[in-house]
């Protein structure tokens, strides 16, 4: 179930292997969190996930024999930080701030990056301090251990732009994990070495399309499941217009959606309960296409951060030869969630004022604009992905990959490595498919 790119990986490693494979997709089309938007003259931009990393390995491997080439965000010039209605230019990876200021984010960021070693991939409810770190919050943490008011916002806005959700939502243990499982804080954060450093060229989604066709007639579109009926020697997968028998089920599709489906039986406790406690993050993501980029003139990067918002983090996302020109922005987390009622025109207008305010006047008057309301997506319903909140992984956290009979499941959240990333979607294909084998060829 579900042809986002870990159902896909995962039906083509089993068709690899000699198995027949039929992949039940709700949507008209594939891809689910990855969607290219065409913007004209042949150039698209992407409205979902988008950015590969240098340690994004699985990936890029898979962009490589798709015959899909990279190339780098843009990070020429200086970036901008509008910090409490000052806007200042910067070099680099650090805004030039108080200096106190500084030294607490990075004393801060090595004990995340320090305590996050010492989280399990495989298993985060056996870290030495999970019961702690998993009954507060990342805000709970912040405070106790943040002494500037300045770094906490910081790492409110690193934590909006890297879960799309507060950090008052996310419990500790799980901001652990994922960071352990990026590699380090820096790598989630990082442009030029880290998570946003390159994008792919003609989008992601051209990953999902590819492998796709390469499937044919083995994807099933417009065929949303609802139903899965599964006993010790069968599985009977039921779906609009549709119903497939089978030796193993793999339901591709985010946990906060899989406790959408009904089962027959019902599924233990501790799995239902689990879907009942990882929600989807909260983000649109919007894009000003304007006729060139012209805040590269002024020695901008296009990269800007900042306290007010609404759009907190953006980016230079024009196409790799410059033109036309894309500023892109993220409302995240509770901003999110409050832009997202209002009417798009609206949405619309305080989008591009903040543009204004913080490229200039030449932002005001965008010649098209592109945005998507994720949380309203009835097959993904929030993004970027699914998070813990306090007390999800030390009570619940084994239930996320552990096979129920006959059913198997995958999809980014399921990652040990980049979790939540299209490289962890790449992870959890390529497992599920050798656990199914491994469950087929044992029987
Ligand atoms: C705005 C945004 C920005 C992002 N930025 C990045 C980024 O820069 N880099 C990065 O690596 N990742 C990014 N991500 C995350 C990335 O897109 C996801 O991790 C990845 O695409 C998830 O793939 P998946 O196959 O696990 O899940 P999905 O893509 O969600 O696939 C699940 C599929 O299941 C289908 N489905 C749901 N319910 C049913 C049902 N009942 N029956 C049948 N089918 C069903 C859905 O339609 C969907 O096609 C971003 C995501 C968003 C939305």
């Amino acid at each position: 179930m579900g042809a986002g790119l870990a159902g896909l990986v995962a039906a083509r490693e089993l068709r690899r292997a000699g198995r027949s494979v039929v992949v039940l997709e709700a949507r008209d089309r594939v891809g689910g969190r990855l969607l290219n938007a065409d913007i004209g003259d042949g150039n698209v931009v992407e409205v979902g996930g988008q950015w590969a990393g240098p340690t994004q390995k699985r990936v890029l491997a898979l962009a490589r024999e798709l015959g899909i080439e990279t190339f780098p965000t843009h990070t020429r010039g200086e970036n901008l930080i509008e910090w409490r209605s000052r806007l200042v230019r910067y070099r680099g990876a650090i805004p030039r701030m108080n200096a106190a200021v500084l030294v607490d984010v990075a004393q801060a960021q090595a004990r995340i990056d320090r305590m996050a070693k010492r989280v399990p991939l495989d298993a985060p409810w056996l870290a030495p301090k999970a019961e702690l770190w998993d009954s507060q919050t990342f805000e709970t943490w912040l405070r106790r251990n943040v002494a500037t008011s300045g770094a906490r916002e910081l790492f409110r806005i690193l934590v909006e732009a890297v879960w799309a959700a507060d950090a008052a939502d996310v419990s500790l243990l799980h901001l652990l994990f994922y960071t352990h499982s990026a590699g380090g804080f820096d790598d989630l954060i990082g442009t030029e070495g880290g998570a946003q450093q390159d994008r792919f060229v003609g989008g992601s989604q051209l990953l999902a399309l590819k492998l796709g066709e390469e499937l044919g007639g083995d994807v099933v579109l417009e065929t949303p499941v609802t139903r899965i009926e599964h006993s010790a020697s069968a599985v009977r997968v039921v779906a609009d217009g549709r119903e497939v028998s089978t030796g193993a089920a793999i339901v591709a599709v985010p946990p906060a959606l899989c406790g959408r489906i009904a089962y027959a039986p019902p599924l233990p406790a501790i799995r239902d309960q689990l879907t009942q406690r990882m929600p989807q993050g909260t983000v649109i993501k919007c894009m000003a296409i304007y006729e060139r980029p012209f805040w590269r003139d002024a020695g901008l990067s296009g990269q800007a951060t900042s306290t007010e918002g609404p759009v907190k983090v953006m980016f230079d996302n024009s196409p790799p030869n410059g033109s036309p020109g894309v500023l892109l922005g993220f409302l995240e987390g509770r901003r999110a969630r409050e832009l997202g009622e209002w009417q798009p025109e609206a949405r619309r207008n305080a989008v591009v004022d903040c543009f204004r305010r913080i490229f200039g006047p030449d932002a005001a008057k965008p010649l098209d604009y592109v945005e998507r309301v994720w949380a309203q997506e009835e097959w993904t319903r929030g993004c970027y992905g699914c998070y813990m909140p306090p007390g999800g992984w030390v009570s619940y956290g084994r239930a996320l990959r552990a096979p129920i009979g006959r059913i198997h499941w995958a999809g980014a959240e399921t990652a040990t490595v980049w979790n939540g990333y299209m490289d962890g979607a790449v992870q959890s294909g390529e497992r599920v498919a050798a656990e199914v084998l491994a469950a087929l060829n044992g029987a």
